[in-house]
């Protein structure tokens, strides 16, 4: 499956505004071309909604979102930042582990298991890509993460597939 990045991106991005209109989301595009992905689009999707409803449930004190991406030829790389309470150097590894999470008292009452980022990252990885902290206590946290794309001439020959087998399923009669 081939994602369009841009559109994906775009797309999370504006529902999260819609959800959360006490928040300032700033999107920083700085890319004239489509990048395309060989990623399904809900696993994409569902990075993004983690990494964005994460920055808005640990950023009470400032609510402001950035959302960024710029690709070279190779890779796309798509950082979340957020200005609130930060990760300390020694969790930040951790919350990564499945159902780590750093105030087991204060996040109780905000949901969630301790499950996102684990998922986050073992979806990233499956399409070889990377994800990455920069956190100051305190101050806020920047998830970065790297995924690899295709070549247009790559993308090209993968859209022709689709389209190939789509046309064998629209022939009425053969399943
Ligand atoms: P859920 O299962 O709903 O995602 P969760 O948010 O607790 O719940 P993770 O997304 O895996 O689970 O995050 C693990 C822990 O990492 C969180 O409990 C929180 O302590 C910390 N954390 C994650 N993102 C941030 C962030 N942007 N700023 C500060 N702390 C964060």
């Amino acid at each position: 499956e081939v994602s369009d990045v841009t559109e994906v991106v775009t797309q999370v991005f504006d529902n999260f505004k819609m959800i959360h209109p006490d928040y300032v989301f700033i999107l920083d595009d700085d890319v004239e071309r489509p990048i395309q992905s060989q990623i399904y689009r809900n696993h994409l999707e569902q990075i993004l909604i983690i990494l964005l409803d994460n920055a808005v449930k640990y950023s009470q004190t400032r609510k402001e979102v950035h959302l960024s991406y710029e690709s070279d030829s190779r890779s796309v790389e798509v950082a979340v930042q957020d200005f609130g309470e930060g990760i300390s150097q020694e969790n930040r590894n951790r919350v990564f582990n499945r159902f780590y999470r750093v105030d087991k008292a204060r996040s109780r009452t905000k949901g969630g298991n301790g499950l996102g980022l684990a998922i986050a990252k073992r979806l990233i990885e499956a399409y070889h890509g990377r994800i990455t902290i920069e956190s100051a206590l305190g101050h806020g946290s920047v998830f970065r993460i790297t995924l690899p794309i295709l070549s247009d001439a790559d993308a090209a020959i993968l859209n022709e597939k689709k389209a190939q087998a789509q046309a064998i399923n629209d022939i009425p009669g053969i399943k």
